[in-house]
Protein backbone atom coordinates (compact mmCIF):
# COMPACT_ATOMS: atom_id res chain seq x y z
CA UNK A 1 0.00 0.00 0.00
CA UNK A 2 1.27 3.37 -0.96
CA UNK A 3 2.15 6.02 2.08
CA UNK A 4 -0.48 8.35 1.22
CA UNK A 5 0.30 10.65 3.95
CA UNK A 6 3.79 11.42 2.58
CA UNK A 7 2.69 11.38 -0.90
CA UNK A 8 0.12 14.31 -0.24
CA UNK A 9 2.80 16.17 2.20
CA UNK A 10 5.38 15.64 -0.77
CA UNK A 11 2.79 17.65 -3.54
CA UNK A 12 -0.20 19.65 -1.46
CA UNK A 13 0.45 23.10 -1.01
CA UNK A 14 -1.17 22.58 2.39
CA UNK A 15 -2.94 25.03 4.08
CA UNK A 16 -5.24 22.93 6.69
CA UNK A 17 -3.44 21.79 10.28
CA UNK A 18 -3.85 17.66 9.77
CA UNK A 19 -4.49 14.69 11.98
CA UNK A 20 -2.25 11.77 10.40
CA UNK A 21 -5.36 9.90 9.27
CA UNK A 22 -5.97 8.80 5.90
CA UNK A 23 -9.82 8.71 5.14
CA UNK A 24 -10.71 6.51 2.38
CA UNK A 25 -14.86 5.53 3.02
CA UNK A 26 -18.34 6.91 4.62
CA UNK A 27 -21.49 5.43 5.30
CA UNK A 28 -24.10 7.52 6.87
CA UNK A 29 -22.43 8.56 9.93
CA UNK A 30 -19.31 6.17 9.89
CA UNK A 31 -16.30 7.18 8.81
CA UNK A 32 -13.14 4.46 7.89
CA UNK A 33 -9.39 4.72 7.37
CA UNK A 34 -7.22 2.86 5.08
CA UNK A 35 -6.19 0.90 7.87
CA UNK A 36 -9.55 0.05 8.89
CA UNK A 37 -10.26 1.47 11.58
CA UNK A 38 -13.99 2.73 12.41
CA UNK A 39 -15.06 6.60 13.47
CA UNK A 40 -18.31 8.01 14.26
CA UNK A 41 -17.95 11.02 12.29
CA UNK A 42 -19.24 14.22 13.96
CA UNK A 43 -17.60 16.58 11.82
CA UNK A 44 -19.39 15.45 8.46
CA UNK A 45 -17.23 17.39 6.17
CA UNK A 46 -17.58 20.35 8.40
CA UNK A 47 -21.12 20.41 8.46
CA UNK A 48 -21.71 19.35 4.97
CA UNK A 49 -22.88 15.33 4.98
CA UNK A 50 -26.32 15.69 6.99
CA UNK A 51 -27.98 13.49 5.01
CA UNK A 52 -25.28 10.62 5.68
CA UNK A 53 -22.33 9.57 3.92
CA UNK A 54 -22.73 7.43 1.39
CA UNK A 55 -26.03 8.30 0.83
CA UNK A 56 -28.03 5.92 -1.67
CA UNK A 57 -30.30 8.48 -3.05
CA UNK A 58 -27.60 11.11 -3.44
CA UNK A 59 -25.37 8.64 -5.19
CA UNK A 60 -28.03 7.30 -7.92
CA UNK A 61 -28.76 10.93 -8.52
CA UNK A 62 -25.23 12.17 -9.37
CA UNK A 63 -24.63 8.79 -11.53
CA UNK A 64 -27.75 9.60 -13.21
CA UNK A 65 -26.98 12.94 -14.33
CA UNK A 66 -23.53 12.05 -15.19
CA UNK A 67 -24.40 9.71 -17.24
CA UNK A 68 -26.76 12.87 -19.31
CA UNK A 69 -24.83 16.24 -18.93
CA UNK A 70 -22.60 17.32 -16.25
CA UNK A 71 -21.70 21.17 -17.75
CA UNK A 72 -23.87 23.36 -19.02
CA UNK A 73 -22.80 27.10 -20.09
CA UNK A 74 -25.21 29.72 -17.82
CA UNK A 75 -26.07 30.99 -21.16
CA UNK A 76 -28.22 28.37 -21.49
CA UNK A 77 -31.32 26.86 -20.05
CA UNK A 78 -30.86 23.35 -18.22
CA UNK A 79 -33.40 20.86 -16.83
CA UNK A 80 -32.16 19.98 -14.17
CA UNK A 81 -31.10 23.32 -13.05
CA UNK A 82 -34.47 24.40 -13.21
CA UNK A 83 -35.90 22.23 -11.14
CA UNK A 84 -33.06 22.60 -8.37
CA UNK A 85 -34.39 26.42 -8.20
CA UNK A 86 -37.44 25.39 -7.76
CA UNK A 87 -37.36 23.29 -4.78
CA UNK A 88 -34.78 25.61 -3.53
CA UNK A 89 -37.17 28.26 -3.33
CA UNK A 90 -39.96 26.07 -2.00
CA UNK A 91 -37.84 25.46 1.27
CA UNK A 92 -36.17 28.86 1.78
CA UNK A 93 -38.11 31.93 3.15
CA UNK A 94 -41.10 32.67 1.55
CA UNK A 95 -40.58 35.92 1.14
CA UNK A 96 -37.18 34.93 -0.98
CA UNK A 97 -38.15 34.57 -4.91
CA UNK A 98 -34.75 33.88 -6.52
CA UNK A 99 -31.31 32.21 -6.32
CA UNK A 100 -27.65 33.02 -7.66
CA UNK A 101 -26.00 29.22 -8.05
CA UNK A 102 -22.45 29.53 -6.93
CA UNK A 103 -19.56 26.54 -6.44
CA UNK A 104 -19.05 26.93 -2.16
CA UNK A 105 -19.84 29.77 0.62
CA UNK A 106 -17.29 32.24 0.15
CA UNK A 107 -18.52 32.72 -3.13
CA UNK A 108 -22.26 32.85 -2.56
CA UNK A 109 -21.57 35.48 0.09
CA UNK A 110 -19.16 37.45 -2.36
CA UNK A 111 -22.20 37.45 -4.37
CA UNK A 112 -24.39 38.72 -1.60
CA UNK A 113 -21.77 41.76 -0.70
CA UNK A 114 -21.94 42.39 -4.56
CA UNK A 115 -25.65 42.41 -5.04
CA UNK A 116 -26.00 44.43 -1.62
CA UNK A 117 -24.19 47.00 -3.05
CA UNK A 118 -25.38 47.18 -6.63
CA UNK A 119 -29.21 47.32 -5.26
CA UNK A 120 -28.91 49.61 -2.26
CA UNK A 121 -26.02 52.19 -4.11
CA UNK A 122 -24.54 52.12 -0.64
CA UNK A 123 -20.93 50.77 0.22
CA UNK A 124 -20.52 49.92 3.73
CA UNK A 125 -21.19 46.61 5.86
CA UNK A 126 -21.69 45.82 9.30
CA UNK A 127 -20.76 42.29 10.41
CA UNK A 128 -20.17 40.53 13.95
CA UNK A 129 -17.23 40.09 15.88
CA UNK A 130 -16.15 36.49 16.05
CA UNK A 131 -18.42 36.24 12.75
CA UNK A 132 -16.89 33.96 9.74
CA UNK A 133 -18.45 34.56 6.10
CA UNK A 134 -15.05 32.92 4.20
CA UNK A 135 -11.64 33.20 2.93
CA UNK A 136 -11.92 35.06 -0.33
CA UNK A 137 -11.24 38.78 -0.04
CA UNK A 138 -14.98 40.25 0.21
CA UNK A 139 -16.24 37.38 2.23
CA UNK A 140 -12.50 37.66 4.40
CA UNK A 141 -13.71 41.45 4.83
CA UNK A 142 -16.96 39.99 6.47
CA UNK A 143 -14.75 37.67 8.67
CA UNK A 144 -13.70 39.25 11.81
CA UNK A 145 -10.54 36.73 12.91
CA UNK A 146 -6.98 38.34 13.16
CA UNK A 147 -5.15 35.53 12.41
CA UNK A 148 -7.42 35.15 8.64
CA UNK A 149 -6.96 38.67 8.10
CA UNK A 150 -3.65 39.84 8.65
CA UNK A 151 -0.66 39.57 6.04
CA UNK A 152 -3.64 40.10 3.52
CA UNK A 153 -4.54 43.76 3.86
CA UNK A 154 -5.16 45.75 2.22
CA UNK A 155 -9.30 44.21 2.41
CA UNK A 156 -12.04 45.28 0.55
CA UNK A 157 -13.01 48.94 2.56
CA UNK A 158 -16.07 49.63 4.23
CA UNK A 159 -16.39 46.89 7.06
CA UNK A 160 -17.17 47.42 10.47
CA UNK A 161 -17.63 44.54 13.43
CA UNK A 162 -19.90 45.01 16.37
CA UNK A 163 -20.29 42.69 19.24
CA UNK A 164 -22.88 39.72 18.33
CA UNK A 165 -26.26 39.76 20.10
CA UNK A 166 -25.31 43.49 21.11
CA UNK A 167 -28.10 45.16 19.26
CA UNK A 168 -27.37 49.07 20.87
CA UNK A 169 -23.79 48.60 19.34
CA UNK A 170 -24.79 47.36 16.11
CA UNK A 171 -27.88 50.09 15.67
CA UNK A 172 -24.97 52.78 16.70
CA UNK A 173 -23.03 51.93 13.95
CA UNK A 174 -25.93 51.75 11.18
CA UNK A 175 -25.92 54.75 9.56
CA UNK A 176 -27.08 56.04 5.92
CA UNK A 177 -24.10 54.75 4.44
CA UNK A 178 -24.78 50.83 5.42
CA UNK A 179 -25.35 48.89 2.44
CA UNK A 180 -26.04 45.79 4.42
CA UNK A 181 -25.94 44.19 7.31
CA UNK A 182 -24.31 40.17 7.44
CA UNK A 183 -24.41 37.74 10.79
CA UNK A 184 -25.04 34.23 11.16
CA UNK A 185 -28.41 32.58 12.98
CA UNK A 186 -25.64 30.37 14.86
CA UNK A 187 -21.92 31.40 14.89
CA UNK A 188 -20.08 28.16 13.64
CA UNK A 189 -16.18 28.85 13.16
CA UNK A 190 -17.04 31.57 16.00
CA UNK A 191 -17.55 28.84 18.77
CA UNK A 192 -21.02 28.24 18.51
CA UNK A 193 -23.23 31.31 19.62
CA UNK A 194 -26.68 30.82 19.36
CA UNK A 195 -28.23 34.36 18.28
CA UNK A 196 -31.09 35.71 20.53
CA UNK A 197 -33.88 36.02 18.88
CA UNK A 198 -34.91 39.55 20.09
CA UNK A 199 -31.86 40.64 19.14
CA UNK A 200 -32.52 39.44 15.29
CA UNK A 201 -35.81 40.38 15.38
CA UNK A 202 -34.74 43.92 15.94
CA UNK A 203 -32.02 43.57 13.45
CA UNK A 204 -34.46 43.07 10.84
CA UNK A 205 -36.96 45.97 12.03
CA UNK A 206 -33.67 48.31 11.69
CA UNK A 207 -33.18 46.92 8.37
CA UNK A 208 -36.41 47.80 7.03
CA UNK A 209 -36.31 51.50 8.71
CA UNK A 210 -32.95 52.05 7.00
CA UNK A 211 -33.44 50.47 3.57
CA UNK A 212 -30.28 48.11 4.43
CA UNK A 213 -29.96 44.71 3.12
CA UNK A 214 -29.75 41.69 5.80
CA UNK A 215 -27.65 38.92 4.61
CA UNK A 216 -28.15 36.49 6.93
CA UNK A 217 -25.30 33.46 6.59
CA UNK A 218 -26.37 29.91 6.98
CA UNK A 219 -23.65 28.52 5.05
CA UNK A 220 -23.12 26.27 8.42
CA UNK A 221 -26.65 26.70 9.98
CA UNK A 222 -29.11 25.93 6.54
CA UNK A 223 -30.73 22.99 5.77
CA UNK A 224 -32.58 21.15 9.13
CA UNK A 225 -29.26 21.20 10.82
CA UNK A 226 -30.21 23.72 13.75
CA UNK A 227 -33.81 21.76 13.87
CA UNK A 228 -35.28 23.88 11.43
CA UNK A 229 -34.73 24.06 7.26
CA UNK A 230 -33.08 27.55 7.72
CA UNK A 231 -32.25 28.65 11.66
CA UNK A 232 -34.40 32.32 10.90
CA UNK A 233 -37.36 30.03 10.89
CA UNK A 234 -36.51 29.94 14.95
CA UNK A 235 -36.44 33.68 14.88
CA UNK A 236 -39.47 34.54 12.76
CA UNK A 237 -37.73 36.41 10.97
CA UNK A 238 -36.65 36.63 6.88
CA UNK A 239 -33.14 38.07 5.12
CA UNK A 240 -33.32 40.55 2.06
CA UNK A 241 -30.32 37.70 1.14
CA UNK A 242 -29.72 33.98 2.43
CA UNK A 243 -26.45 32.34 1.76
CA UNK A 244 -26.11 28.81 1.82
CA UNK A 245 -23.72 25.89 0.51
CA UNK A 246 -22.22 23.00 2.82
CA UNK A 247 -24.93 20.90 3.14
CA UNK A 248 -26.94 21.91 0.05
CA UNK A 249 -25.99 18.84 -2.11
CA UNK A 250 -25.12 16.37 0.29
CA UNK A 251 -21.19 16.94 -0.76
CA UNK A 252 -20.95 18.23 -3.96
CA UNK A 253 -20.37 21.81 -4.51
CA UNK A 254 -22.81 24.00 -4.74
CA UNK A 255 -23.75 27.40 -3.12
CA UNK A 256 -26.29 29.75 -3.25
CA UNK A 257 -27.59 33.41 -2.51
CA UNK A 258 -31.57 33.17 -2.03
CA UNK A 259 -32.76 36.90 -2.74
CA UNK A 260 -35.86 38.59 -2.43
CA UNK A 261 -37.92 40.72 -4.75
CA UNK A 262 -35.51 43.62 -3.31
CA UNK A 263 -32.74 42.49 -4.68
CA UNK A 264 -31.61 43.65 -7.95
CA UNK A 265 -28.49 42.51 -10.20
CA UNK A 266 -28.47 42.87 -13.96
CA UNK A 267 -27.59 40.18 -16.64
CA UNK A 268 -23.59 40.53 -17.39
CA UNK A 269 -22.56 41.87 -13.89
CA UNK A 270 -21.51 38.98 -12.44
CA UNK A 271 -21.08 34.93 -13.53
CA UNK A 272 -19.81 31.46 -12.73
CA UNK A 273 -18.44 28.51 -14.74
CA UNK A 274 -18.99 25.75 -12.93
CA UNK A 275 -21.54 27.43 -9.93
CA UNK A 276 -24.94 25.29 -10.47
CA UNK A 277 -23.77 22.52 -12.95
CA UNK A 278 -26.54 20.28 -14.12
CA UNK A 279 -24.35 17.55 -11.53
CA UNK A 280 -24.32 19.43 -8.42
CA UNK A 281 -28.14 20.25 -9.03
CA UNK A 282 -29.15 16.96 -9.51
CA UNK A 283 -27.35 16.18 -6.17
CA UNK A 284 -28.99 18.94 -4.82
CA UNK A 285 -32.56 18.04 -5.36
CA UNK A 286 -31.72 14.89 -4.28
CA UNK A 287 -30.09 15.90 -0.87
CA UNK A 288 -33.20 18.28 -0.38
CA UNK A 289 -35.72 15.45 -1.30
CA UNK A 290 -34.09 13.26 1.21
CA UNK A 291 -34.29 16.04 3.86
CA UNK A 292 -38.02 16.83 3.45
CA UNK A 293 -38.79 12.51 3.38
CA UNK A 294 -37.11 11.70 6.48
CA UNK A 295 -37.86 15.16 8.43
CA UNK A 296 -33.92 15.76 9.11
CA UNK A 297 -35.01 19.01 10.56
CA UNK A 298 -36.94 17.38 13.26
CA UNK A 299 -34.27 14.41 13.57
CA UNK A 300 -31.75 16.95 14.74
CA UNK A 301 -34.17 19.15 17.03
CA UNK A 302 -34.91 16.12 18.30
CA UNK A 303 -31.24 14.43 18.43
CA UNK A 304 -30.05 17.96 19.63
CA UNK A 305 -32.12 17.31 22.47
CA UNK A 306 -31.72 13.94 23.30
CA UNK A 307 -27.67 14.18 23.26
CA UNK A 308 -28.09 17.76 25.82
CA UNK A 309 -29.95 15.70 28.21
CA UNK A 310 -28.12 12.99 27.65
CA UNK A 311 -24.13 14.59 28.46
CA UNK A 312 -25.98 16.95 31.51
CA UNK A 313 -26.22 13.32 33.38
CA UNK A 314 -22.39 13.32 33.49
CA UNK A 315 -19.99 15.35 35.32
CA UNK A 316 -17.39 16.82 33.37
CA UNK A 317 -14.83 19.00 35.03
CA UNK A 318 -13.01 20.49 32.11
CA UNK A 319 -16.23 22.13 30.64
CA UNK A 320 -17.29 25.41 31.04
CA UNK A 321 -20.42 25.75 28.78
CA UNK A 322 -22.46 23.45 26.36
CA UNK A 323 -24.29 25.32 23.64
CA UNK A 324 -26.67 23.99 21.03
CA UNK A 325 -29.12 24.87 18.64
CA UNK A 326 -30.32 21.17 17.51
CA UNK A 327 -27.37 19.24 16.08
CA UNK A 328 -25.08 22.16 16.05
CA UNK A 329 -23.08 21.56 19.21
CA UNK A 330 -20.39 23.46 21.02
CA UNK A 331 -18.78 22.24 24.18
CA UNK A 332 -16.43 25.37 25.25
CA UNK A 333 -13.51 23.37 27.12
CA UNK A 334 -11.59 25.24 30.12
CA UNK A 335 -8.29 23.92 27.84
CA UNK A 336 -7.30 23.98 24.73
CA UNK A 337 -8.74 22.42 22.37
CA UNK A 338 -7.01 20.74 20.49
CA UNK A 339 -5.21 17.40 22.34
CA UNK A 340 -8.59 16.02 23.61
CA UNK A 341 -9.81 16.19 19.28
CA UNK A 342 -6.63 14.06 19.21
CA UNK A 343 -7.63 11.67 22.09
CA UNK A 344 -11.24 11.77 21.26
CA UNK A 345 -10.18 10.62 17.95
CA UNK A 346 -8.11 7.92 19.20
CA UNK A 347 -11.25 6.69 21.01
CA UNK A 348 -13.20 6.49 17.33
CA UNK A 349 -14.96 9.56 17.26
CA UNK A 350 -13.89 12.60 14.99
CA UNK A 351 -14.83 16.12 15.48
CA UNK A 352 -14.08 19.90 14.87
CA UNK A 353 -12.59 22.88 16.72
CA UNK A 354 -14.11 26.28 16.45
CA UNK A 355 -11.74 28.36 17.48
CA UNK A 356 -9.12 27.56 20.75
CA UNK A 357 -11.18 26.25 23.14
CA UNK A 358 -14.69 24.89 21.35
CA UNK A 359 -15.48 21.07 20.81
CA UNK A 360 -17.86 21.71 18.09
CA UNK A 361 -19.72 18.92 16.75
CA UNK A 362 -22.03 18.69 13.32
CA UNK A 363 -23.14 15.18 12.87
CA UNK A 364 -24.65 14.12 10.04
CA UNK A 365 -28.26 14.33 11.03
CA UNK A 366 -28.96 10.83 10.23
CA UNK A 367 -27.06 9.71 13.29
CA UNK A 368 -28.66 6.88 15.24
CA UNK A 369 -29.24 7.24 18.59
CA UNK A 370 -26.73 4.57 19.44
CA UNK A 371 -23.96 6.50 17.80
CA UNK A 372 -24.88 9.58 20.04
CA UNK A 373 -24.48 7.16 23.33
CA UNK A 374 -20.67 6.48 22.63
CA UNK A 375 -20.42 9.61 21.47
CA UNK A 376 -21.27 10.86 24.55
CA UNK A 377 -19.57 7.87 26.58
CA UNK A 378 -16.50 9.05 24.49
CA UNK A 379 -16.84 12.60 25.51
CA UNK A 380 -16.58 11.77 29.24
CA UNK A 381 -14.10 9.66 29.06
CA UNK A 382 -12.07 12.67 28.13
CA UNK A 383 -13.80 15.40 29.63
CA UNK A 384 -14.11 13.92 33.21
C1 LIG B 1 -18.02 27.43 5.89
C2 LIG B 1 -18.64 28.76 5.96
C3 LIG B 1 -18.41 29.73 4.96
C4 LIG B 1 -17.46 29.48 3.80
O1 LIG B 1 -17.88 28.44 2.98
P1 LIG B 1 -16.81 27.76 1.98
O2 LIG B 1 -17.65 26.80 1.18
O3 LIG B 1 -15.78 27.10 2.80
O4 LIG B 1 -16.27 28.84 1.15
C5 LIG B 1 -19.05 30.94 5.07
N1 LIG B 1 -19.88 31.21 6.10
C6 LIG B 1 -20.14 30.31 7.07
C7 LIG B 1 -21.09 30.65 8.16
C8 LIG B 1 -19.53 29.07 7.04
O5 LIG B 1 -19.74 28.18 8.03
Amino acid sequence: MRDYISLQQKYEFDVFPKRDVVLVKGKGAKLWDDKGNEYIDCAAGIGVASIGHANEKLVEAIKAQAEKLITCPGIFYNDTKSLFLEKLISVTPSNLTKAYLANSGTEAVEAAIKFARFTTKKKNFIAAMRGFHGRTYGALSATFKKEYREDFEPLVPGFTFVPYNNFEKLSEAADENTAGIILEPVQGEGGINVGDKDYFRAVRKLCDEKNIILILDEIQTGFCRTGKMFACEHFNIQPDILTVAKAIAGGMPLGAAVCSDKIQIPVGKHGTTFGGNPLVCAAGIAAIDFMLENNLAEQAEAKGKYFREKIYGYELSKVREIRNLGLMIGIELKEKVQPLLIELMKQGVIALPAGATVLRMLPPLVIDYKDLDKVVEKLFEILK
